[in-house]
């Protein structure tokens, strides 16, 4: 017998990794919030989680999930349309629908099933998916799981969309493209994105996950902050374990959609609803992040800030103004280096290497929080220089 050992194959490629400075490092974290966290046993000053607000830790949060779990239990101990669907949930639905401006609204597990589950609900062989190439990689899979023909355009770039709809003009067609990327920080061009799908006569699908609750009017995310309504796209995706601090995920849009997505969402249908007090808790989350500006407004301080601060010292950064804010190196090896650097000198800070970026555009995904202080960024971007993050003058990053 040749079969091959799939164990094996398994560790071959983790050594391959290995070698080429890819390889991944699973921590347990002892304590750890926005602005902090203990690994090693050591307390780190943080500036990597996607708790942008700052409420995953808040005293309504918790309060909310409290009081929930004595009411209700703790699992929703069915699926949605098998009795798992509570009031929490109800409820919830409706304050995102009215949050984001959208007709109505349904709660998915995680975002990575939201997408797998639109897409495949959605399209079918035959059909044509659209998407940028820096997309999150949960909406690349579920292009693929819906059997769809998957054409991937140049990074932000709408001519680049355009000649990938038409090559098959005839074909129903859906464009999906990250609203803030998750690795980049940038925001997609939305209105020319929908005016290019109102033309195509393709569905605008916007996963939101980097955008809500840090974007557009009451933080109700990148759609609203460039004006384009749910008549323009019709489908918007938003997490719900970034800025509103807890987990799951929402699909919102027409009546339409959201009543398909319960007959023919697979990840929707035959999956265990939400825990309820995560849905109470997310309820606090989106009435804070709806009427504390100050946190918004505090984190975009702490964005100029730091853009600032990284220009006056030769930091090479991404072109964001979100509060993803990479640190641009190239070399995996080096950013690895850089990373370890900064922890040695109190700060956590994480490499980003391929394949969750394109090859040689390793960087260090510096995220900030509304929890933040200044005085905090300041010591960052001091570290930063420290543990070499400038590029050598004669090497372009
Ligand atoms: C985090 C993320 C997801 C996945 O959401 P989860 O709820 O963590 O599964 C999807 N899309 C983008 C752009 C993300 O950053």
């Amino acid at each position: 017998m040749s079969r091959p050992d799939l164990l094996d194959r398994l560790a071959a490629a983790q050594a391959e990794r290995a070698r080429d400075a890819l390889l991944r490092r699973l921590r347990t974290v002892d304590d750890g919030d926005a602005t902090s966290i203990v690994v090693g046993g050591r307390r780190l000053t943080g500036f990597a989680s996607n708790d942008y607000l700052g409420l995953a830790r808040h005293p309504e949060l918790v309060e909310a999930m409290t009081t929930a779990a004595r009411r209700d239990g703790v699992g929703a101990t069915a699926a949605h349309l098998l009795g798992g669907h509570r009031r929490e949930h109800a409820a919830l639905e409706a304050e995102l629908a009215d949050w984001t401006g959208r007709e109505r609204a349904l709660l998915f597990s995680t975002g990575y099933m939201a997408n797998l589950g639109v897409l495949q609900a959605l399209l079918d062989r035959g059909d044509l998916c659209v998407q940028d190439r820096l997309n999150h990689a949960c909406l690349l899979d579920g292009a693929r799981l819906s059997g769809a023909t998957l054409r991937r355009y140049a990074h932000a770039d709408v001519d680049s969309a355009a000649r990938a709809l038409a090559i098959q003009p005839d074909a129903a067609a859906l464009l999906a493209t990250d609203g803030v990327f998750s690795m980049d920080g940038t925001i997609a061009t939305l209105p020319a994105l929908a005016a290019l799908c109102r033309a195509q006569g393709a569905l605008l699908m916007v996963d939101d996950a980097h955008g809500i609750g840090v974007l557009g009017p009451e933080g109700s995310g990148s759609l609203r902050a460039s004006g384009v309504a749910e008549a323009d796209a019709a489908v918007l995706m938003g997490t719900l374990g970034k800025a509103l601090g807890t987990g799951g995920a929402f699909v919102a849009g027409p009546a339409a959609l959201v009543d398909g997505l319960v007959q023919f969402a697979r990840t929707h249908v035959y999956t265990t609803a939400m825990p309820p007090p995560v849905a109470a808790a997310t309820r606090a989350a989106v009435r804070l992040a709806r009427h504390e500006h100050w946190r918004r407004d505090h984190l975009a301080a702490l964005v100029a800030h730091f853009r600032n601060g990284a220009v006056q010292r030769g930091l090479v950064l991404l072109d964001s103004s979100t509060p993803i804010q990479p640190v641009a190196i190239g070399d995996s090896a080096r950013a690895l280096a850089v990373a370890a650097a900064l922890e040695e000198a109190g700060f956590f800070v994480p490499a980003i290497r391929p394949p969750t970026v394109p090859a040689n555009a390793a960087r260090l995904r510096v995220t900030l929080s509304a929890a933040h202080r200044i005085d905090q960024v300041e010591r960052l971007l001091d570290a930063l220089v420290e543990a070499g993050a400038v590029p050598a003058a004669d090497t372009p990053p």
